[in-house]
């Protein structure tokens, strides 16, 4: 049976159930949000990614911090369908073939968003071959390469095996599928007499076609691989008409991206410009991030959302009116959700969280240029604040890639502290952040503390769960924040919005210390524990202008007009 889909949606990682580990963090849930509200919106979308069978990893902390990383098992057939369509690809010269399970996301009218996610498992294939789609982001340069042959090259065979016969758009979530463009191309050339040459033609009807969104500054995010891996690999045809697309010095997949597709994005304001800078020439749009409303609101706001703002899970701007939400409400609702968190904080590290004392999260990848330890800068400062001005209690999580040494660190040194500061401020990390964790800490916090080193976080999506919540940011002004903070209005900024920029890297923490204890000190601590109707007014005001604009559903409506409009 022929299917039609206007948009094609390829993930190395896809978060669309904490159950299902086929994500490592941000990129990932961002993908599952914008295929629930394609769904919700009823876009003819289908998605494309890889199964990781060992998923990302289980992260195991030891007393000291120290990550151990577990692989992860999982039971598929309890989730997934299998199909019975192949596909193949080759790789390094052998055929690997390739199966598909499917995922259906079902939105608020029903309507049904397929997710394929490719399996290479199959007896056929060769032994090393078959390992090929267990392990997100693991293994070498090599294995990446195979893994983005089959995302981006089999994702377009399995889905024409699959029935979709017409495609208007395919988008390149990241760099990692942008050889999709090899597949495309193919099918516009003839293979016939010359089949080396590449016709201008063709390149530019794949273009006319690809959608491309990029998702960050930092270099490690963008993968590269050497001329002689590359040709290895995909073959001496694949190859050439790589270079033929610039590829000549080695394959790198934001190039190709960028040169593939006629539309690109950054995931916010700033990360366009940024993006814009580090790719000259190019036409980069910015379509700032959003998040999924009603799968991040914790129960007790569905609830509050249900009973004022009927409608809000067919349209997440109804939101907006949350402004005639009484702030005794929000601030039981509030209390539920601090709750939750709190009991599964204590339940699970025993440390002993209260209710009433002021409860600061920060939780995202652990990598260095998130500076989770910013708060830790000036540990007597931060004991004064809590003497004279009102207790705080800190929960921290997060995941450092295995390979992250500096990520690793950063967790062990809050562990240090942890045990340093234990009279004075409660402090717990929680092991494992993922998708269900993050749900009860958006939702429970007090404050969502984010200190990015800027311009490093092109966006951030954390923050805009905690405001659907009603939990107001205290964050350097980088990524979304620079778009969402409206001074003690909707949360709070640390540091100043143009940053001068001849600081070294130490100067400029120390300056963002200062702020955040500032900020603490004379009023974030003030307002919660004297001025608590003021703060509630704040919960209301992060609901009301951030909750609904950074919603994923203007996300989608964005792609929709601007990207995947015919051309
Ligand atoms: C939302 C989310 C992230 C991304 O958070 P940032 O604020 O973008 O760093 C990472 N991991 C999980 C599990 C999440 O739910």
């Amino acid at each position: 049976m022929p299917h039609k889909a206007t948009v094609a949606y390829f993930s190395m990682e896809i978060g669309l159930d904490a159950a299902i580990p086929t994500y490592s963090g941000g990129l990932g849930v961002l993908a599952g949000d914008t295929i629930r509200s394609a769904a919700d919106l009823e876009v003819p979308l289908v998605a494309v990614t890889l199964l990781h069978r060992h998923g990302y990893f289980y992260q195991r902390l030891d007393p000291a911090g120290r990550q151990r990383e577990e692989p992860v098992t999982w039971p598929i057939d309890d989730y997934l369908e299998l199909l019975a369509p192949r596909a193949s690809v080759e790789v390094e010269g052998r055929t690997v073939h390739l199966r598909a399970w499917r995922y259906e996301v079902t939105g608020v009218t029903d309507c049904k968003v397929p997710v394929f996610f490719l399996d290479a498992d199959l007896e056929e294939n060769a032994p090393q071959d078959r390992a090929l789609t267990d392990a997100l982001y693991g293994g070498d340069d090599r294995y990446r390469l195979c893994q983005e042959v089959i995302l981006g090259i089999g994702g377009v065979r399995m889905l024409r095996a699959l029935g979709f016969a017409q495609v208007d758009r395919w988008h390149l979530n990241e760099g990692h599928a942008a050889l999709l463009m090899l597949a495309l191309l193919e099918e516009q050339i003839s293979l016939g007499s010359q089949p080396s040459t590449v016709p201008a033609q063709a390149i530019e009807a794949v273009r006319a076609q690809c959608v491309f969104t990029t998702h960050t500054p930092v270099p490690a995010g963008h993968d590269r691989f050497r001329p002689e891996l590359a040709r290895q690999v995909l073959g001496e045809r694949q190859w050439t008409h790589l270079v033929q697309c610039g590829q000549e010095r080695g394959l790198n997949m934001t190039d190709l991206g960028l040169r593939s597709s006629a539309f690109i994005n950054g995931v916010a304001m700033k990360h366009g410009e940024v993006s814009r800078g580090m790719f000259p020439g190019y036409p980069i749009r910015s379509i700032t991030n959003g998040v999924h409303t009603a799968y991040w609101a914790a129960p007790a706001f569905r609830r509050l959302y249900d009973r004022h703002l009927p409608g809000w899970r067919h349209d997440a701007l109804t939101l907006r009116y949350a402004i005639s939400i009484p702030t005794s409400e929000i601030w039981a609702a509030h209390r539920e959700a601090k709750r939750m968190l709190l009991e599964h904080i204590n339940r699970e590290t025993n440390a002993g969280f209260d209710q009433d004392v002021f409860t600061v999260a920060f939780a995202r990848r652990a990598t260095a240029y998130k500076r989770a330890a910013l708060i830790f800068h000036d540990l007597e400062r931060l004991q004064r604040i809590v003497q004279r001005t009102g207790p705080l209690q800190l929960v921290f999580a997060g995941k450092a890639h295995p390979r992250d040494a500096d990520g690793k660190a950063v967790i062990e040194r809050i562990h240090t502290i942890k045990d340093q500061l234990r009279a004075q401020v409660r402090i717990a990390y929680l092991e494992n952040y993922d998708m269900a964790t993050a749900t009860v800490l958006c939702a429970g916090s007090d404050i969502w503390l984010n200190t990015p080193l800027p311009p490093m976080e092109a966006s951030g999506t954390s923050g805009m769960k905690a405001a659907v919540n009603g939990v107001p940011s205290l964050s350097v002004l980088d990524g979304w924040w620079i778009e969402g903070c409206l001074e003690g209005i909707t949360g709070w900024a640390i540091g100043q919005p143009v940053e001068a920029g001849q600081e070294t890297a130490e100067e400029l923490a120390a300056r963002h210390a200062a702020s955040l204890y500032d900020q603490l000190e004379t009023t974030v601590l003030p307002c919660f524990y004297q001025s608590r109707e003021r703060f509630v007014e704040i919960m209301r005001n992060a609901i009301a202008h951030n909750g609904s604009f950074f919603s994923a559903q203007r996300m989608v409506w964005q792609y929709l007009h601007n990207a995947y409009r015919v051309r």
